[in-house]
C-alpha cells in the first residue's frame, strides 16, 4: 500500500543513506566531493514510495544495464560533497527509473537545483545487474570512497589480488572472514568512464570489495552497514599494515599461513586459498 503522506527523506532506506553518507565524512573517505554511494530499491521499499512525477526526458546511459529496466535506484548526485547529503538531501541525492530497455533513465526525485546522478552512474548499475542474475549474492547498497590508507597502499605494493588481499588479511585477523573472497584490483584507469565500470562489475561478481588503484576502492553489500563496514574494515587493515611496515620497530610477530589455513577450514571453504 501506497504510503504518500510520508516525506521521502523520513523513507527508512532514505535515512539509512543520508547516515552512510555523513558517517563517510566523518571518517575522512571523502575529500572535496570525493566519492559516491547508490542504493537498489526493493519491493518493500517501493511500497512506500509516494506517488512521483518522473522529470523530463530520459537520459542515455554509456552502457546498457541488462536486466535491470524498470529498478529504482536512489544515487548521490555528480559533484555532490558527502558532508552536505544530510544539509539537503533533495538537492544532493537523486532518485531515478531506468526505462525498460535499460538504456535510459528518468530522474523521478532530487536533484532539486539541477544536475545529474554521480558520474560513476555506469559503475555503480553494471555493479548491480553483476550480482543481482547470481544467486544468493544480489546486493542492494554499491559505495566508493577514497580512503587514504587503502590508496596509500596501492602505491607501495604491487598491483596484484594475492598481494594485495595478503597484505589485508594478516594485518588484522577477522578481515579473511570478512572478505574471504579477497579484493580484486583495478589498475589505474580515467575514473568515470565505461572502460572503469566494465571492468569493475566484472570483479565485482567475485569480490565484494575492488580496489581502484591511486583512487580508492568499491565496496558493495546487502545493507548499508555492510558496505560500510567493509570499507572501514579494509581501511583499518590497511593502516595497520602501515604503521606496522613503517615502524622502526622489528616485527616479532606475524598472522602466519597456517593459521590462515585454519581460518578457511573453520569458515566451511569460504576462503580463497588461492589467495594465501
Ligand atoms: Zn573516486
Amino acid at each position: 500500500m501506497k504510503r504518500p503522506d510520508v516525506p521521502l527523506t523520513e523513507l527508512p532506506f532514505v535515512r539509512q543513506f543520508i547516515r552512510l553518507c555523513a558517517n563517510g565524512a566523518a571518517m575522512g573517505f571523502h575529500e572535496r566531493n570525493g566519492g559516491n554511494l547508490s542504493y537498489w530499491l526493493s519491493p518493500e521499499d517501493l511500497a512506500l514510495l509516494p506517488d512521483l512525477n518522473c522529470s523530463g526526458p530520459p537520459v542515455p546511459l554509456e552502457a546498457e544495464v541488462s536486466g535491470m529496466g524498470g529498478e529504482y535506484f536512489l544515487l548521490t548526485a555528480s559533484g555532490s560533497f558527502m558532508r552536505s547529503v544530510p544539509l539537503d538531501p533533495e538537492k544532493e541525492l537523486c532518485l531515478i527509473r531506468l526505462e525498460q530497455d535499460a538504456r535510459s533513465y528518468r530522474v523521478v526525485w532530487g536533484l532539486s537545483e539541477g544536475g545529474r546522478p554521480t558520474s560513476e552512474l555506469e559503475s555503480h548499475l553494471l555493479n548491480f545487474s553483476s550480482r543481482a542474475g547470481m544467486p544468493g549474492r544480489a546486493c542492494r547498497v554499491m559505495y566508493h570512497a577514497h580512503p587514504a590508507h587503502v590508496i596509500a597502499l596501492s602505491f607501495l605494493l604491487p598491483l596484484d589480488e594475492k598481494t594485495i588481499t595478503k597484505a589485508l588479511w594478516t594485518s588484522m585477523i577477522e578481515c579473511p572472514f570478512l572478505f574471504p573472497e579477497g579484493v580484486g584490483v583495478v589498475p589505474a584507469m580515467i575514473p568515470g568512464g565505461a572502460q572503469i565500470g566494465t571492468l569493475t562489475s566484472e570483479l565485482i561478481r567475485t569480490h565484494d570489495a575492488v580496489l581502484w588503484a591511486h583512487h580508492g576502492l568499491f565496496c558493495c553489500g546487502r545493507s548499508f552497514d555492510d558496505a560500510f563496514g567493509l570499507m572501514e574494515t579494509i581501511d583499518k587493515a590497511a593502516q595497520i599494515y602501515l604503521i606496522v611496515e613503517g615502524s622502526s620497530l622489528k616485527r616479532v610477530n606475524r598472522i602466519e599461513d597456517s593459521l590462515l589455513y585454519e581460518i578457511a577450514e573453520a569458515s566451511g571453504g569460504a576462503l580463497n586459498t588461492r589467495l594465501i
